[in-house]
């Protein structure tokens, strides 16, 4: 692998033209080339991807030992623009203890008995954790927008399906996810942006390859029938709940391995920002290991070093050419970043 350092400010550089700029208008397919690929090769891209897919994990390891903070990464997108192996993808390297994944269908008869906010509110990941919402909140501001028949099935008071409901519930959702950020969780919105005719090879390549079919529905080739009143959904979806607490971002997805590596990268971004720290040790914890330390190196048997990690890591901190060990560094102020 070639060697990639992916520092928190190349993955900020790289991400900042996919952001959604709060307040701008969105049309697509005009405003955002699905074909986009930054001019990253093939070979970078894998690279680039395993480097940030590390990052993810050691912070991932962070958000949940410091567990104040939870992250919810919204995947929205047409059919076949690759919602599954992004999450594959990008999640492959974190503990998955930590992570959930949940994939929103068509409402149940028990979720219709409640708000439309209700189902995603249940599902929300605890602190510490991340969230993945393979669809999302969103689809009530899109296929629901798409298809009126599916509002006209749900059991609001009927002056709330008049005239202003998209603009209603652009700000209700808006309102849902800044509550939530002030409590810690914090949204990662990501739009995977393919092409029609992208969708169309997609769609082709599950029919004609035999280990595709079962991902083959013959509803997803009527539902791009709408492809033009996605777009629209879609646009204003962007141009209206893109915030400063909350913003989305648009992901070329014509090229599977770039927006797998954009993907890790706007997670990671996340992360980077929240800068979760792992919680510090109080001089009674301290005091306290010192003494299961001292009892333990007591019971070395006869021959054993006392504490043979020690010798590890202070050989391994000395072979890094770096003075000191852990078990000295108590005493410096050294803050890990
Ligand atoms: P895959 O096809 O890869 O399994 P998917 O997300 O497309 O994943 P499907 O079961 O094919 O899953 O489709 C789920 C359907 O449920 C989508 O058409 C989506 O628009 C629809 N859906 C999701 N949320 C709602 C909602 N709130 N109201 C109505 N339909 C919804
Ligand atoms: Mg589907």
């Amino acid at each position: 692998m070639p060697d990639v350092e992916i520092t928190p400010k190349r993955i900020a550089g790289f991400i900042e033209p996919f952001r959604v700029e709060p307040g701008r208008k969105v049309r697509l397919p005009r405003d955002f080339d699905p074909a986009d690929t930054r001019e990253v090769s093939k070979a970078d891209a894998k690279a680039i991807l395993q480097a940030g897919v590390e990052r993810l994990a050691e912070y991932q390891d962070r958000l949940a030992a410091q567990d104040t903070y939870g992250v919810v990464v919204v995947l929205q997108a047409m059919d076949a623009a690759g919602k599954d192996g992004t999450i594959k993808h990008v999640m492959s390297g974190v503990n998955p203890q930590g992570v959930s994944v949940n994939s929103f269908k068509v409402p149940s008869v028990e979720e219709l008995d409640h708000d439309y906010l209700w189902r995603y509110q249940k599902a929300l990941p605890e602190r510490g954790r991340i969230g993945i919402f393979n669809r999302s909140h969103y689809e009530e501001v899109l296929v629901v927008r798409v298809h009126p028949q599916i509002l006209a099935g749900q059991k609001l008071p009927a002056k709330m399906k008049g005239r202003g409901v998209w603009q209603r519930r652009y700000r209700e959702i808006n309102d849902w996810e800044r509550y939530l950020t002030d409590q810690g969780f914090i949204f990662v919105k990501i739009f995977l942006n393919v092409s029609k005719e992208e969708q169309r090879r997609r769609f082709l390549a599950r029919i004609d390859m035999p280990e595709k079919n079962w991902k083959v529905s013959s509803a997803d080739a009527k539902e791009r029938a709408f492809w033009d009143d996605y777009q629209k959904a879609f646009s204003d979806v962007l141009s209206n709940t893109s915030t400063e607490w909350a913003p989305w971002w648009v992901i070329p997805a014509d090229d599977k391995p770039f927006a797998r590596v954009a993907a890790a990268a706007v997670i990671a971004n996340a992360l980077i920002e929240i800068d979760p720290r792992y919680p510090t040790v109080s001089p009674e914890q301290l005091a306290d290991l010192q003494a299961t330390k001292d009892a333990l190196e007591a019971e070395a048997p006869a021959g054993a070093a006392p504490d043979p990690i020690e010798a590890e890591i202070l050989a391994k901190a000395s072979k890094a050419g770096k003075a000191g060990g852990v078990g000295k560094a108590k005493k410096g102020k050294g803050k890990k970043g």
